[in-house]
């Protein structure tokens, strides 16, 4: 059985004091139940990058992981603005975001870049997050499949078949991000289905069978359940809703809500 994941991805939202006060209060929901939870699931948040040093120090002790919602392909050089997944690991960092749409969309990011970014993230022994997902235009023509599965394979063109356990991916309709507006769990599954099949092109039928597939696109403790029952959806990539203790703790703790 595979493993959930359920990730905050906090976006350029909490500085240090507020990601400090977040994840205290995360902690405080949470840490009573975290060996219950720990069974069957992870349980990650992705601070922007200058709150990554505040977030490890809080997390000390806890067995929420720790991400970040990008990184560059090289180690170190003349790359102003990017971070090193070497610099990230020296906080314990242990995923990275990758491909996100408002990557994609807002900064022109393309699959090339992105692929280079996702072996560049491997290759330090860190797990990549690769987000997929169509916007509603191409929805409209028919040509969802087509788009994220050329995302999927230009985002994983590198990665050897012995590195698929540090690929998890992420589908995250642009239409639904941000907007309230989820994915029906059908169109999710439709969509996962069809990820989890290319993936057993790349990586053969078993590795690709272990990579967790995680939704994304205004998840909420109301719809999350029946994402989640989907035999390929396994776990949740949250924005809104991962900035408020209460309403991640209750997303996290979906279909496993009681000892
Ligand atoms: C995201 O940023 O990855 C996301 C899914 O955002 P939201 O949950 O707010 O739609």
């Amino acid at each position: 059985m595979r493993r959930k994941l359920f990730a905050g991805n906090w976006k350029m939202n909490l500085g240090p004091n507020e990601a400090r006060a977040l994840i205290a209060e995360l902690r405080r929901e949470l840490d009573p139940q975290a060996a219950h939870l720990s069974r069957d699931r992870d349980i990650l948040v992705a601070p922007p990058f200058i709150s990554i040093p505040a977030a490890a120090q809080a997390l000390a002790g806890s067995s929420i992981l720790l991400g970040a919602q990008n990184a560059h392909f090289e180690d170190q050089g003349a790359f102003t603005g990017e971070i090193a997944p070497t610099m990230l690991k020296a906080f314990g960092v242990s995923h990275v975001i990758l491909g996100h749409s408002e990557r994609r969309h807002i900064f022109g990011e393309s699959d090339e870049l992105i692929g280079k970014r996702v072996a560049g993230v491997i290759a330090k022994r860190l797990n990549a997050i690769l987000c997929v997902g169509e916007t509603l235009n191409e929805r409209d023509r028919g040509a969802t499949l087509e788009v994220v599965l050329r995302q999927l394979q230009n985002g994983l063109s590198a990665v050897k078949p012995e590195d698929s356990k540090r690929v998890i991916v992420a589908y995250e309709p642009v239409w639904a991000i941000g907007t309230g507006r989820t994915a029906t769990p059908e169109q999710a599954q439709e969509v996962h289905a069809a990820l989890r099949e290319s993936l057993r092109d790349h990586f053969g039928r078993q590795p690709a069978d272990e990579i967790p597939l995680l939704y994304g696109g205004s998840v909420t403790p109301e719809n999350v359940e029946a994402l989640i029952a989907k035999p390929d959806i396994d776990g949740a990539l949250v924005g809104g809703a991962s900035l408020k203790a209460a309403s991640f703790a209750a997303i996290v703790r979906a279909g496993r809500p009681t000892e």
